[in-house]
């Protein structure tokens, strides 16, 4: 069975004292370690890779096997229906921004506003609505958009905060969308690492996610979903591989259909691989006990923070909502980038701090009235996040580094 044993989870650090530690990672909502899968996968085809879909000797046919199997694999992940199309793509934000070209013209974009950069800037005609302090709301918040809207509509909603960790009631909010004959976007890049990401079962029309917070290596990520519109858009990346045919006059040419259209230039094969070897592990594994550990470290976590009373958890809809292994603190009268500096320096601890590419919602969690640069004088966070090879260890280093660093001395 693939294994998604965490590579470098021994990577050690010095301390200013001269002691070695190992490492405690806790920022894999920017980039997660790799796992043995991944690099396992990109082993084997490293002796023997070609060019996919360009030539007939074995290396670029076999390539071109590994490469279309990879996507059944991912297909097979997100719960792609019969007809659905899955196109492999740079990362999330490559493959939002794909789907935002696609769009028919005239379309509305229905938004909440604590979405990362990468699902608030592509899209057309956005209608941006500020997130209700319950997430009961949420729903009311859509309905009373989408009513006074005309035309096609598409809502885009994050799966899981890459600042606050928690979960979204997309299901809801699609069967809401549907209902009003909007289609319904999801961005994973958060849930797909955590959570299973069906399509069905979120009620999502296409959902794209990052290999790279995924397990897998940076370069490759996925858009996958419902096909007429993305069969009728122009091609993403215009060039070899997207077209069928190219006559002698300019417009005289005849674009392929499938993902084909949108993947122009030879594909990321091992980054495609290497993304599906995470997939196959995650689908073979016990989902739930991946849960639980998450959990347990997220209980952990917060048991520490109360013992840290100049770091608070900021939350949308409340510590209780449902959350993957992503915590944000604010640190009034610290700031966050000089807190993560020390907890790097003294402790051998990497966290995040800033406002993780979502300005809207970090501005609102950080408060005007707390300190903290952000590089434009807005106030940041400090964001702690975990997964597969996290410990309690880890978890506790990071407690016992912030008493230290935000105690008075
Ligand atoms: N959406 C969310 C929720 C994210 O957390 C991120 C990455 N921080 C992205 C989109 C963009 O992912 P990428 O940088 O891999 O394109």
């Amino acid at each position: 069975m693939p294994s998604l044993s965490v590579i470098g989870d021994d990577l050690k650090v010095e301390l200013p004292s001269g002691e070695a530690v190992r490492f405690a990672h806790l920022d894999y909502a920017a980039s997660a370690p790799c796992v043995q899968a991944a690099a396992d996968a990109i082993q084997d085809l490293l002796p023997r890779y070609g060019s996919v879909h360009r030539g007939a000797g074995i290396r670029s046919r076999s390539s071109t096997v590994a490469y279309e199997l990879a996507r059944d694999v991912v297909a097979e992940f997100t719960g792609a229906r019969p007809g659905d199309t899955v196109i492999f793509t740079r990362n999330t934000t490559d493959a939002l921004n794909l789907l935002a070209r696609a769009l028919p013209p005239g379309t509305t974009t229905v938004q909440f506003d604590g979405e990362h950069h990468a699902n608030l800037l592509p899209w057309p005609n956005p209608v941006r609505l500020p997130v209700p302090a319950s997430p009961s709301a949420l729903g009311d918040a859509l309905r009373a958009a989408l009513a006074t809207i005309t035309g096609p509509v598409v809502l885009t909603v994050t799966g899981a905060s890459n600042v606050t960790g928690e979960v979204w009631p997309v299901r809801e909010l699609a069967d809401i969308a549907h209902a009003h004959g909007a289609r319904v976007v999801v961005d994973a890049a958060q849930l797909a690492p955590h959570r299973p990401i069906d399509l069905g079962d979120l009620g999502a029309d296409y959902v794209a996610f990052s290999g790279h917070k995924l397990y897998a290596p940076f370069g490759a990520g996925v858009l996958a979903g419902r096909a007429d519109w993305l069969d009728a858009a122009a091609p993403y990346l215009a060039g070899g591989g997207a077209v069928t045919a190219v006559g002698d006059r300019p417009g005289d040419l005849t674009w392929a259909t499938g993902a084909a259209r949108h993947e122009g230039g030879t594909p990321n094969l091992l980054g495609a691989v290497a993304l599906a070897a995470v997939c196959e592990a995650l689908l073979a594994a016990d989902r739930t006990a991946l849960h639980d550990h998450e959990q347990h470290l997220l209980a952990r976590l917060r048991a520490g923070l109360a013992t840290v009373p100049a770091a608070a958890e900021v939350s949308l809809f409340g510590p209780d909502h449902p959350r993957v292994g992503i915590v944000s603190l604010a640190l009034p009268g610290h700031d966050p980038a000089e807190v993560a500096e020390r907890l790097g320096r003294e402790h051998g601890i990497g966290v995040r701090a800033g406002q993780f590419c979502a300005h809207p919602l970090t501005r609102r969690l950080s408060g005007a009235d707390r300190t903290g640069s952000c590089g434009d004088g807005t106030p940041g966070l400090l964001r702690v996040s975990f997964g597969l090879g996290s410990t309690g260890e880890d978890i506790d280093r990071l407690t016992a580094g912030l008493r230290a660093a935000l105690t008075p001395q």
